[in-house]
């Protein structure tokens, strides 16, 4: 028998076994030390003197367990919390375990304190935390443009390859503009670099403000910007490139007023074989060839590729 005893008292777990009532009839060393009550402290006492009172409906729960006792461990996905005598608290595991003893009905409590374990694991749970802000900040600065804060080429290449394969995908149209700011270079010469950086930022947040929700409005680089818009045509995406050329040259509070001259380069719907990076690189150029055309006849003012063609077309 004594062996039993050994094993009671030399577990590394505090131990309590609690009687039908909800009362300790037993505790070992480690519960004492554990708990910092003496034995003679615990033993006949209700076992919610080492529970926090917030636990309130700790009674119901037990009341509940002894009867249907099965064992298992406390608490399910709560943390638990125990109680010392110095009414301090600490985070616990508690395995329970029913027993019968001639006809009386007991539960042996295993209370394990996890302090450093919770610790560890809030700790974890901080630097997760911390990882994911970082994740989401490298993301925006790989995404994004430092100076206006909009796409920056590398995003809008990969936004606008998906906005085509929906396009292709819907069998709607799409549409590329590629604007550039007019005689940018002689605002930085007059002004200074920081108020063409400031011009850069009004024109980025008109864009924006411009565009619709949908539409991916980035800065190409230097004072040219590229938007894509699913859904229009060539008509539509006229009137959306002259309304986004209208709204730069009404920019206010600039120095000097600011113009965008703007090509505009449409897909009509698709079906069949579609690749995107080829469809891609092609409307770019035919922007690029359009916003030539609007620089060519004089600025301020958009140009849709598909009538320089009809212009350099005899037929036309
Ligand atoms: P055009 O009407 O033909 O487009 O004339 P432009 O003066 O706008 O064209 P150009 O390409 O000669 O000048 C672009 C200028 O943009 C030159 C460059 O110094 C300036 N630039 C490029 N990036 C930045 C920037 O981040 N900040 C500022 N302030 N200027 C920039
Ligand atoms: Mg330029
Ligand atoms: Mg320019």
């Amino acid at each position: 028998m004594e062996i039993y005893q050994r094993i009671f008292e030399d577990t590394p777990d505090a131990l309590l076994v609690v009687d039908q009532a909800g009362r300790i009839v037993l505790a070992n060393i480690q519960a004492e030390t554990l708990f910092g009550h003496a034995r003679s402290q615990l033993i006949g006492h209700p076992v919610e003197m080492l529970i926090p009172a917030r636990f309130s409906r700790h009674s119901d729960h037990r009341a509940r367990y002894m009867t249907e006792a099965h064992s298992r461990s406390m608490g399910g996905t709560t943390e638990l919390f125990a109680l010392r005598k110095d009414g301090s608290e600490f985070p616990v595991d508690i395995m329970l375990s029913p027993m019968t003893l001639q006809g009386q009905h007991f539960v042996l409590c295993v209370v394990r304190d996890i302090t450093e374990r919770k610790a560890a694991q809030d700790a974890l749970a901080q630097q997760t935390m911390e990882l994911r802000r970082l994740h989401a900040e490298l993301e925006l600065l790989a995404n994004h443009d430092g100076l206006t804060g909009l796409y920056n080429w590398r995003a809008f290449y990969e936004y606008a390859g998906q906005m085509l394969k929906t396009a292709h995908r819907r069998q709607e149209s799409a549409t590329l503009l590629m604007l550039d700011l007019d005689h940018f270079k002689q605002i930085n010469d007059r002004f200074g670099h920081a108020e063409g950086d400031r011009v850069l930022q009004a024109v980025a947040a008109t864009l924006k403000a411009t565009a619709r929700e949908n539409d991916i409005v980035a800065r190409h680089g230097g004072e040219e910007f590229v938007v894509a818009a699913l859904g229009l045509n060539e008509a539509e995406s006229q009137i959306a490139a002259e309304r986004l050329r209208a709204a730069v040259a009404a920019i206010e509070n600039m120095k000097t007023p600011v113009t965008t001259s703007i090509g505009i380069a449409t897909l009509a719907p698709q079906v069949g074989k579609h690749e995107t990076a080829r469809v891609l690189a092609e409307l770019l150029d035919q922007a690029d060839q359009a916003l030539y055309a609007a620089k060519h006849h004089g600025r301020n003012q958009v140009c849709h590729f598909n009538r320089i063609v009809n212009l350099a077309s005899p037929a036309a």
